[in-house]
């Protein structure tokens, strides 16, 4: 598999603005942010998304998201932020290399959730059940 460009930035390969690391973990500026400040936090180890990730490596990568966002927040100046993560094409996931990003926000206004849809009748039980019936611990 082809080494995406996270991978050069945790090899050092290519520049980033770093601003965390850690043993599992690395957290930079993204190249084309939301909003100045918005940071990305990978980890180290080759992992697509949430659909291959290994459970210690997910926990690392959301306690580094824990303990950095206030400072996300507070360096960009913020008030609020967005932790945003995608996987897969179809949810607009364009580096195959698992990230989350810590979005800083200043005003509700800037900010409009995704449209929300409502269930017809029996729908929401329906995907309920198929999502409880795909459940494996
Ligand atoms: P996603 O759509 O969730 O896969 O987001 C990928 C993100 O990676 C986008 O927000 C890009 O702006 C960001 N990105 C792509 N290349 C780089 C890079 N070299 N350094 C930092 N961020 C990058």
């Amino acid at each position: 598999m082809e080494e995406t460009i996270f991978m050069k930035i945790i090899k050092r390969e290519i520049p980033a603005e770093i601003v965390y690391e850690d043993e599992l973990t690395l957290a930079f500026l993204d190249i084309a942010p939301n909003n100045p400040g918005h940071t990305l936090v990978v980890p180290k180890k080759a992992t697509q998304n949430v659909f291959d990730v290994d459970s210690a490596t997910w926990a690392a990568v959301l306690e580094t998201v824990r303990k950095i966002a206030p400072a996300v927040r507070d360096g960009a100046g913020a008030t609020g932020v967005n932790i945003q993560s995608n996987h897969g094409v179809d949810a607009g996931q364009e580096v195959f290399h698992l990230h989350i990003h810590i979005i800083p926000r200043f005003t509700k206004k800037e900010f409009q959730f995704w449209p929300k849809i409502e269930y017809g009748p029996g729908e929401a039980s329906a995907v309920a059940d198929k999502i409880r019936a795909n459940i494996s611990t």
